[in-house]
């Protein structure tokens, strides 16, 4: 039962034109659904102008107006708890969820039914099994078990397997690394920080994870699933293969994942969602090959329904072709480049975390690390990057050399380096904050110190 490799394995090897029928046809009955069902939604695309019998082809997508998460917040304001958005009645949902606000703003409230939780599940099913996850396999899942949605959706796509899932709540690190040990597990979920936080565990515990059963790991929540470095550092410290996913509070569950051939990239489920990039400028469309944002429209949700949504995650789209699995569904080249919102101006120069991160992790002697940005002197903006170098390792060389290799891939912009004494920097189980921007800024209303 084992042979093939796609879950789904008439939707994921289709004909693009047979593709673009399938997500014509489904736009048609999103709209035709919102219109109906959800008032505010439907305000908004009578107001431009759609109706469900005038979605005849895909460039019709492009008259639906654009929705972003300050619309999706503003509703909640007004009419909390959950704002307009939804397409039922609350009490017929099984559960609430919200995002982790890394950034300290109200979360995001959303709520499932029993249908949507099938669909979410099905969703990971498309990932894990792409990425060779099968019934026999005994499934750790290093996650909290909380309102953040996190790898909800992963632990019942195990259980549709009919795989052994381990929930792996309310443990310490130490803990997960034993329970996984003893328990046989053969796969491991987790954010790519927290997969290397439980390598550096089992190396204090004299644990040999290269020695383990563990042959996969699926990695979710952070970008630096597809950072070459950041995966490679993992699959080394582990000794097994590491799959990208990547998933959204506001669509319920993962809408890319990578497949076991590992082409550098996430396969999108363009049978379930249409995945456009525009220019996060214009909004106009940019072709495959060029970075863009990631602008987003869901078909399986019955709660919510997400047309044209604002992820304000960088992307770059390549044709399905360049893997050799066989999949028509197309790519994102290096999964999540990163967030609009995250690039930082420092002296003219643009720093991406991502790329800081992507440098940092061919030095697999640094354990933890943060970006550091502050004013010196008042006027000057500095940037630093702090790490903790453990055990006899030379971390002068390594200082240095990290230094000039930041340096050279930011038009000689000049980074700080400093040793932090082990164990001193934050560790991180859910999404990683490692920029530290206090930074002031000069403003009309005087001074305020910048945090992200
Ligand atoms: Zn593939």
């Amino acid at each position: 039962m084992d042979e093939t490799p796609y879950w789904n394995p008439r939707h994921e090897t289709m004909s693009r034109d047979q593709l673009n029928a399938l997500q014509v046809r489904k736009l048609r009955n999103l709209v035709e659904w919102v219109d109906g069902q959800v008032p505010w939604q439907a305000k908004r695309l009578r107001d431009a102008g759609v109706t469900p019998d005038q979605v005849t082809s895909l460039d019709d997508l492009r008259r639906i107006p654009l929705m972003t998460r300050e619309q999706w917040m503003e509703g909640q304001l007004e009419h909390p708890p959950y704002g307009p958005i939804l397409a039922a009645p609350t009490e017929t949902a099984i559960r609430y969820h919200m995002t982790s606000g890394t950034t300290g703003a109200t979360p995001i409230r959303v709520l499932d039914s029993m249908k949507d939780w099938e669909w979410i599940a099905e969703m990971w099913c498309y990932g894990l099994w792409g990425f060779g996850v099968r019934p026999r396999d005994v499934v750790f899942v290093a996650f909290g078990y909380s309102t953040f949605i996190g790898f909800w959706g992963l632990h019942y796509a195990c259980e549709k397997l009919g795989c052994l899932a381990l929930p792996g709540g309310a443990m310490t690190t130490e803990q997960r690394v034993k329970q996984l040990i003893d328990m046989g597990a053969t796969v491991v979920c987790s954010t790519p920080t927290y997969a290397l936080r439980m390598a550096q565990e089992a190396k204090a515990m004299g644990v040999d994870l290269a020695k383990s059963p563990v042959e996969r790991l699926i990695l979710s929540g952070e970008p630096a699933g597809s950072i070459p470095a950041t995966k490679k550092l993992i699959e080394s410290e582990w000794g097994a293969k590491a799959g990208d996913t990547a998933g959204m509070t506001e669509l319920g569950t993962i809408m890319i994942f990578e497949c076991d051939r590992q082409p550098g990239g996430t396969h999108i489920i363009e049978d379930h969602y249409i995945e456009e990039v525009l220019d996060p400028e214009s909004a106009e469309p940019v072709p495959y090959g060029e970075m863009g944002e990631r602008v987003v429209t869901s078909f399986g949700r019955g709660f919510i329904p997400v047309l044209r949504y604002r992820t304000r995650d960088f992307v770059v789209k390549v044709p399905g072709s360049i893997c050799t699995c066989g999949r028509t569904f197309d790519i994102y080249d290096g999964g999540i480049r990163g967030r609009v919102d995250d690039m930082k101006l420092v002296r003219g120069t643009n720093v991406y975390p991502r790329a800081v991160e992507a440098i940092v992790r061919e030095f697999p002697q640094i354990d933890e690390f943060q970006i550091h940005l502050f004013t010196a002197e008042g006027i000057r903006d500095e940037i630093e990057v702090l790490v903790e170098v453990p055990g006899d390792a030379s971390a002068e060389q390594i200082l240095r050399d990290l230094g000039k290799r930041l340096a050279d891939a930011h038009e000689g912009l000049r980074f700080g380096v400093e040793q932090a004494d082990t164990g001193t920097l934050p560790r991180f189980e859910l999404k990683a904050k490692r920029v530290l921007d206090e930074r002031i800024v000069i403003g009309t209303g005087g001074e305020r110190r910048q945090q992200a």
